[in-house]
């Protein structure tokens, strides 16, 4: 399987897509077709376990990977996540499901991915001869950070640097990242905002100096952002798994369609929906939810993607962006594949922070997608009802999810020639790793200290606290160091 450039002629293997993360002309590697998955096939995935089910994906797309070893590799991945089953489906009711990807080693969905990138970044690096160590750098507004630093934690020949923006993480998600083990990981806060710490790492992958000077050192530059298709192939996977189970649990027959909801930030766990559905999968409307940040809303409803606009810092900080780099690889898609048009629009987007799809490319796009955004407030009432109504508790990325599911159901039941599907919210993050914001959200109380909030959630809600949360309390703080955005690039160099 071959994998193209979004904006060029480039064309590389799922190792080389892997290994270097973004293609020479700056697009996103994206494959060259979809692979499709028969009815038939879906029917035997019936009966698979998730490792299973995802090497059958993953298969396809890797196929120069051997079957065998890519198995093992996902089921040592997923081995780590609590209860053994990494992507459990829970019914909340009639129609309404939640897909539960917080069980793994950081508590949030990027877990799924980040678990098993090492594998195929590590192979595939064997298979291309490449004989350097790899270095990895970071830059997070929180989940990402903790969960690379997890994935490639004592990985043979990687080493790995995070940089976060100090004043732009959870409380939980600094003391997570602070508290990392692991002989081969950096963390390092950057005096600044996201963007500040973003364009830091930007700088250094695109400094000839400092990759002559890591080329030196024996080293080799790569990313573990959702640019790279190595975070998004695992992604396709939980769409399946989550159909599957539906099937299996007499929920809905084989062949009917199910709406996906989905929490968005960068574009690239709804994107995975929307390659699933090319696959095969009988998904209807993937559904775009944001927060009070709705450049990606504006953009579903009038065609226009428009970024010239504040940031607001929100409850849901893994949303709270204002560039959804995945967003190319769609634009891609719906161009009819179109790579002059796509770089034409990418030059826009940075020269001017906007760019507009045509009339009817706007029609398809919503033929799959739809996108709405939410408030903090409808948020905040959203747990708490949820809670009161189902005793379900959630996180405040997924709130906002189902704050928008909500609507839209809404909507469509008083429709009546719509056609009525089970809708799948895809929640993203264990209520216990915002712990702050969700005691607000479930009673109103605010709280100084995370772990308190950690027993209120506990003692109202009796959900199970995750180990590893649990653990951080008594683990010292390894990384304390704050640095300028000029000093990043210094601080790797003493790292090595
Ligand atoms: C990263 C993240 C998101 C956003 O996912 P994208 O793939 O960037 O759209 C949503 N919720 C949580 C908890 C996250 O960590």
């Amino acid at each position: 399987m071959y994998f193209v450039s979004t904006r060029g002629e480039e064309r590389v293997t799922g190792a080389q897509a892997v290994v270097q993360g973004i293609a020479g002309d700056g697009g996103l590697f994206v494959p060259e077709r979809f692979p499709e998955v028969s009815a038939q096939e879906l029917e035997q995935m019936l009966g698979m376990d998730y490792p299973e089910r995802a090497a059958c994906i993953l298969g396809k797309y890797f196929d120069e990977y051997d079957g065998a070893e890519l198995l093992a590799a996902l089921r040592e991945a997923y081995g780590r996540f609590e209860d053994g089953d990494a992507a459990p489906l829970v019914k909340v009711e009639n129609g309404m499901y939640m897909l539960e990807l917080f069980h793994g080693p950081t508590c949030a969905f990027k877990d799924l991915a980040l678990t098993v990138m090492p594998y195929l970044l590590r192979k595939g690096c064997d298979m291309l001869g490449i004989k350097e160590n790899i270095l990895i750098l970071v830059a997070t507004s929180g989940d990402t950070g903790k969960a690379a630093l997890e994935g490639f934690r004592d990985a043979h020949g990687v080493k790995i640097a995070v940089f976060y923006p100090e004043d732009g993480v959870s409380k939980m998600q600094k003391l997570q990242m602070g508290t990392q083990d692991g002989d081969n990981v950096l963390v390092v806060g950057v005096k600044g905002n996201f963007d500040d710490c973003q364009a830091g790492v930007k700088k250094i992958f695109a400094s000839q100096a400092c990759r002559e000077t890591l080329k030196e050192r024996g080293y080799l530059l790569s990313s573990a952002n959702s640019i790279n298709f190595g975070r998004l192939a695992p992604q396709i996977c939980y769409y399946f798994s989550a159909y599957l189970d539906l099937v299996s649990s007499d929920q809905i027959k084989l062949g009917d369609r199910v709406d996906f909801a989905v929490p968005t930030g960068n574009f690239g766990n709804i994107l995975a929906g929307y390659y699933a559905k090319r696959m095969g999968l009988p998904v209807g409307t993937l559904l775009c939810a944001s927060n009070k940040n709705n450049v990606l809303t504006d953009f579903f409803r009038h065609g226009t993607y428009d970024c010239k606009r504040p940031l607001y810092r929100t409850m849901s900080p893994s949303m709270d962006i204002l560039v959804s780099s995945n967003l190319e690889r769609l634009i891609f898609e719906f161009s009819g594949r179109d790579a002059a048009l796509t770089k034409e629009r990418m030059a826009s987007l940075a020269a001017s922070g906007k760019y507009s799809v045509r009339p009817e490319e706007l029609k398809t796009i919503r033929e799959h997608f739809r996108a709405g955004y939410t408030s903090e407030d409808d948020t905040v009432d959203c747990i708490y009802e949820f809670f009161t109504e189902y005793g379900y508790p959630m996180d405040t990325h997924t709130g906002v999810a189902m704050s928008v599911a909500e609507r839209y159901a809404r909507k469509r039941a008083e429709d009546i020639s719509a056609e009525q599907r089970p809708m799948v919210v895809v929640s993203t993050a264990s209520p216990y790793k915002f712990p702050q914001d969700v005691l607000y959200a479930l009673t109103g109380n605010d709280v100084k200290d995370s772990f308190k909030g950690i027993k209120r959630i506990f003692l109202l809600t009796a959900m199970k606290v995750p180990e590893a949360l649990k653990a951080i309390r008594y683990k010292p703080i390894r990384f304390k160091d704050v640095v300028p955005p000029d000093k990043m690039f210094g601080e790797v160099e003493k790292f090595l």
